[in-house]
């Protein structure tokens, strides 16, 4: 039986996850759940799934929590720091990161300190310190398993390996404005941004898959997941979202994991990992499939996706910077503060401002945030 701790369970990952628990109560339990600010759907979990513990991380929420869970066994805890910790606890087998932005980081960094297995779904983690993580997953010999989707491909793309990539291609479906002209782009609304073709996610990563910086993201998550330079991550516009990703070997075969679009498959796959589970989950339709296109992402429209690349090539803490704006302006443009073109102009003169460090440590990462974060608000 393995023990998952789910960080962020009231969000779109962490409710399919408890959705691959519940399918497979044999092999898994949700030995923890926490949230932000849903706390009625944290306790409706929790009465279902009955881990040993809880946290609602606004404190605003905790004594109606703490009431509600008071007639069963269950630990009730509050505040960003009670998440380093209940992710450490011994009965902990591994950790699904499905929070939202930087604030993942510090409680990533403390399961791993306590050696456990990391099921990553905050992107934004290996974004801002993917070096950092690097290397205390090497120190504590924790492994990290992708939940992105893109990520879980490549990955079950070179299972099996033992020659270098050459190239990895990242797919992308393009999101809601992948045929929109420069000047449709104006005026997009956040309701429009909102409605992405093939996934239901969060708001702030649909946000950014209308904008392309959640695929600049996840170039800069490949680079640290798999070890490779961003000269070789290769991003292709699919729009159907079949083809999750692939990689190239040497002699140019090409390997790529197929599916229907659901997040519960590369969730499941991160539990089971080596083996894989029955699932009850769509299967592709082959017959149906007529057409599978492929094409270049424009970086003139799609200005984020260059950014990304940039603070790659800066390297640092450039990426922490790029995530910090980008965090802001994201806020600011769904709550009809920040025009739709207007944040990738506001990230590169962020990046530009902020200042820039060589080699960051956690404490640089958690300066750079603060100070970044500052000057994106002012520039809004
Ligand atoms: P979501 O907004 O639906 O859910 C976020 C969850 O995190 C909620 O449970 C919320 O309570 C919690 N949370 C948010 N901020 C918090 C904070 N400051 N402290 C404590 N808890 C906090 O988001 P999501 O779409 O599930 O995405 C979660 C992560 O997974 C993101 O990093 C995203 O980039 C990544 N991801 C999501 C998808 C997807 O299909 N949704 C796909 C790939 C990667
Ligand atoms: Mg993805």
């Amino acid at each position: 039986m393995k023990q998952i701790a789910i960080l962020g369970s009231t969000g779109s990952i962490g409710t399919q996850a408890l959705q691959v628990i519940a399918e497979h109560p044999d092999r898994f339990e949700a030995r923890v759940l926490t949230a932000n600010n849903r706390w009625q759907l944290l306790v409706e979990q929790a009465r279902r799934f009955r881990p040993a513990a809880v946290v609602i991380a606004n404190e605003m929420h905790y004594d109606t929590v703490k009431a509600a869970l008071d007639d069963l066994p269950i630990a009730v805890y509050t505040g960003a720091e009670a998440l380093c910790q209940v992710v450490q606890s011994g009965e902990v087998d591994m950790v699904l990161t499905a929070m939202v932005g930087f604030a993942g980081l510090p409680p990533t960094i403390a399961a791993i300190k306590a050696g456990k297995p990391i099921a990553l779904a905050n992107k934004e983690t290996m974004v801002v310190a993917g070096e950092l993580i690097n290397s205390l997953c090497r120190q504590y010999q924790v492994p990290i398993l992708p939940v992105d989707s893109e990520h879980s491909a490549i990955f079950q793309s070179i299972i099996g390996e033992v020659s270098p990539i050459e190239k990895i291609i990242l797919t992308a479906s393009g999101g809601p404005f992948r045929t929109f002209t420069r000047e449709q782009l104006e005026s997009v609304t956040p309701a429009m941004a909102l409605k992405h073709p093939n996934w239901d996610m969060g708001a702030k990563i649909t946000i950014d898959s209308a904008s392309m910086m959640n695929k600049g993201f996840e170039v800069i998550e490949a680079k640290w997941l798999f070890a490779v330079e961003p000269e070789r991550i290769q991003v292709v516009v699919h729009p159907q979202s079949v083809v999750h990703s692939g990689v190239q070997f040497a002699d140019g075969a090409v390997k790529a994991q197929l599916g229907v679009p659901d997040m519960r498959v590369p969730i499941q796959l991160a539990f089971s990992y080596p083996e894989r589970l029955q699932s009850s989950f769509d299967r592709l339709d082959w017959y149906t499939m007529h057409d599978l296109t492929f094409e270049r992402p424009d970086t003139e429209r799609f200005r984020c996706l260059a950014l990304a690349y940039e603070a790659l090539h800066r390297g640092g803490n450039a990426p922490c910077i790029v995530n910090a704006a980008n965090e802001i302006v994201n806020r600011a443009f769904l709550e009809g503060k920040c025009r739709f073109l207007q944040m990738a102009d506001i990230i590169e003169k962020t990046l530009d401002k902020a200042s820039f460090i060589t080699s960051p440590t956690y404490e640089d990462y958690l300066a750079t945030d603060k100070e970044a974060r500052r000057i994106a608000t002012s520039l809004l």
